[in-house]
């Protein structure tokens, strides 16, 4: 039977609305889509992520953009935690999967507000994958790891995280990507990289092992991980895709590759719309993050200190976004699962 693609395109429609007029979501789309062809990229991610994961599986999840890195590690922005924690509830509930965190150290506290927020305890590495098997009495638990600022160690400590979990997957949303000479810029080109850890190279040696984990970058600006997917589209258009401000010799265009990329207007958007696609390849509706983990979550950021870049300040908004807005895109992705499972119900009937 030929794959039904139609709920996928929605969800595909739904994350790349250019509501914030930046111009650029068409052309990151685009440029994705032509590596994916005929499978939307909502499809295209979901199907490789559910293909490789088993119950109590790893899956690392990378974010944390410290948008002001020249004054202070403590700001991240409030793009990227929020589609982290509600992928997350959204993939343990469908796939059983044991998530851990990888985040640079300013962010580890932040980070685990906005998971409590949205009902997850935190708990030692050590003992994550126990708190995480399935159970009547399921623990909706995670951990969280830091890695170096230096590369040379943090290539040390990405081989041995992988050869301890073998993960599944390890999914980025939002997370900078550093060019080919380890710097990783905001969009405006400037240096930012002090400060972040580099859980690129975690990324990068599990992309270049070949072996079975899978990687998916989410990003909405074309400086994320992942974006080394569609470099050569980039260098041609994007502002400083070809030359930075901060003199490395390089432009803003990271150096990572991934198996599937995910363009969005906003990468929690991407994120939340990645979510309602397992949701509906799984049939595991009560699985949706619905609109309220989705605004405990946008209460969580705020409450965690992360900012709104374009405004600086710590508020309920995402990319210059109001909460009613990313709300509305949430409960739109949530609809289409909800439209496609309940018209296919006998699909996932016990016989
Ligand atoms: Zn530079």
């Amino acid at each position: 039977m030929p794959v039904d693609y139609q709920p996928y395109e929605m969800l595909d429609k739904v994350m790349t609305l250019d509501m914030s007029l930046r111009n650029a979501i068409e052309k990151l789309y685009k440029s994705s889509r032509n590596l994916t062809g005929e499978a939307p990229l909502t499809y295209a991610a979901a199907k490789a992520l559910i293909d490789e994961t088993k119950p109590g599986d790893v899956v690392f999840f990378l974010t944390g953009l410290l948008v002001r890195s020249a004054f202070t590690t403590d700001i991240a922005e409030s793009d990227g935690p929020i589609g982290i924690a509600t992928l997350i509830y959204t993939m343990q509930r469908a796939l059983n999967i044991t998530p851990v965190i990888v985040a640079d150290k300013t962010m580890v506290q932040p980070l685990a507000t906005v998971m409590r927020h949205v009902g997850y305890s935190r708990i030692p590495i050590d003992t994550v994958q126990g708190a995480c098997a399935p159970s009547k009495r399921p623990t909706r638990a995670y951990a969280i790891v830091t890695m170096s600022e230096d590369a040379v160690t943090a290539i040390t400590e990405a081989k041995e995280l992988l050869n301890r979990f073998n993960p599944a997957a390890i999914i980025s949303c939002e997370r900078g990507g550093p060019n080919e000479f380890g710097i990783t810029h905001n969009s405006q080109g400037k240096d930012i990289s002090y400060g972040h850890c580099r859980s690129d190279l975690l990324f990068k040696t599990a992309f270049e092992d070949s072996g079975r984990t899978v990687t998916i970058g989410i990003g909405d600006g074309g400086n994320e991980v992942g974006m080394g997917n569609i470099h050569d589209d980039l260098y041609e258009w994007l502002p400083h895709g070809d030359v930075c401000c901060c003199g490395c010799g390089g432009g803003i265009i990271p150096e990572t590759k991934c198996d599937v990329l995910v363009s969005s207007t906003v990468s929690n958007w991407g994120a939340s719309a990645l979510a309602a696609a397992i949701v509906i390849m799984t049939g595991k509706q009560e699985a949706l993050a619905g609109i309220d983990v989705h605004r405990n979550a946008i209460e969580g950021t705020a409450a965690a200190g992360f900012i709104d870049s374009p405004t600086g300040e710590i508020a309920t908004r995402i990319d210059g976004m109001d909460m009613p807005v990313h709300l509305a895109i949430a409960e739109e992705f949530a609809q289409i699962a909800r439209s496609y499972l309940n018209s296919h119900a006998d699909m996932w009937e016990k016989k």
